[in-house]
């Protein structure tokens, strides 16, 4: 299959809204991370995400609205205190879980009794999704395992000669995926952080679970609520992934020991206050603020990954507002790997 990497315009978004309708596969950009879209009523269509991103069959799709009716005929009913949050954050980079009408197929929802909804602010996604006039059922647009694709580039390095269309929208705001909330049962639970944080989810509704698995690997037996919390995620295709907490000069001197024994290509992904770092090291700074380290860390980890580095060291930062979402990331890429120094 030819693969047509086009720069979003009025043309582009029409012909993937054909695309789309036609049940072929269109990858699109978003605030989050790019999404790999198809025609959430389309269960061949559906079933051809799973085999693109080489998806397990259990890891259910988020479905993407361009409008607020559109949790109509989806979703049996909106609890109150979901309605709080779609009133707060939609549109934006939160999804919420709620029970699901007969109208969503098993294949979208992974079996599931409840199904995924967001509507992104991204106009490009909005435009596309309004051309396709259906609802659009997405998960990030990468090889299942590999880091999310926040860039074109990366979803063409992934899905070239797998999907119909990629629409360039350039970069994406957030670079996380969304925050996926669980709205069905009594009590809201934070399956997945992302840019709308927990702190901004208890101001709005109270008490908030935090699911097991955000910041640690699931227990023994522990039944993962999100189904996506169980299977391996964001790691480079070859190198291993260690997280570092402690001061910038701790996590310099950490890195440039285990630079100086020159048997291992060294890679860091840092603050750009982490400074002094041995020459041989290849750096990606990653500016200051998190907002910016949520931006370009799964860029980052591609980059380095594609130098083939054998270890990437990368910066912990603490866990409040966005950065509980990137701590999240970064400790899943590293299989919990996690070192004081
Ligand atoms: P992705 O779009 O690739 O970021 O993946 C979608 C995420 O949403 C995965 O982590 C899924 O496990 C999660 N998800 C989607 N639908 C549901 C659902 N009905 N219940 C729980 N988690 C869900
Ligand atoms: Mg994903």
């Amino acid at each position: 299959m030819k693969t047509v990497l086009a720069k979003v315009d009025e043309q582009a978004i029409r012909s993937a809204g054909e695309i789309i309708r036609q049940g072929g596969l269109v990858a699109f950009p978003t605030e989050t991370v790019y999404g790999l879209g198809a025609n959430a009523f389309d269960e061949k269509a559906v079933l051809s995400i799973f085999a693109a991103k080489g998806r397990p069959a259990d890891n259910p799709l988020i479905v993407h609205i361009a409008d607020k009716s559109g949790f109509e005929g989806i979703v049996k009913e909106i609890p109150e205190k979901a309605q709080k949050l779609i009133d707060r954050f939609m549109p934006g980079p939160l999804t919420v879980i709620l029970k699901k009408t007969d109208k969503v197929s098993l294949h979208v929802t992974a079996g599931l009794d409840t199904v995924a909804v967001r509507m992104p602010s991204n106009k490009d996604a909005l435009a596309l999704i309004r051309a396709a006039g259906v609802p659009i059922a997405a998960p990030s647009a990468n090889r299942s395992g590999l880091p999310s694709p926040t860039r074109a580039q990366h979803v063409f390095s992934d899905m070239d000669g797998r999907i119909e269309m990629i629409l360039d929208g350039g970069a994406c705001t957030f670079g996380l995926e969304s925050t996926v909330v669980d709205m069905s049962g009594d009590i809201p639970v934070l399956l997945r952080p992302g840019a709308v944080t927990l702190e901004q989810l208890k101001e709005t509704v109270g008490e908030v679970i935090l699911s097991g698995g955000v910041l640690s690997g699931l227990k023994e037996g522990e039944v993962a609520r999100s189904p996506g919390l169980k299977h391996k995620h964001y790691a480079p295709k070859s190198a291993r992934v260690v997280l570092l907490r402690g001061s910038d000069k701790a996590i310099a001197e950490h890195i440039n020991r285990f630079a100086a024994d020159n048997s291992h290509k060294v890679g860091a992904i840092v603050k750009n206050c982490v400074t002094s770092l041995d020459k041989n090291v290849k750096i990606c700074y990653i500016g200051n603020e998190d907002l910016q380290y949520a931006q370009s860390v799964f860029d980052a980890l591609r980059a380095l990954d594609d130098l083939n580095v054998d270890i990437i060291f990368c910066q912990a930062v603490e866990e409040g507002g966005i950065g509980l979402a990137i701590m999240n990331r970064l400790l899943r890429s590293a299989g919990f790997a996690l070192l004081d120094v």
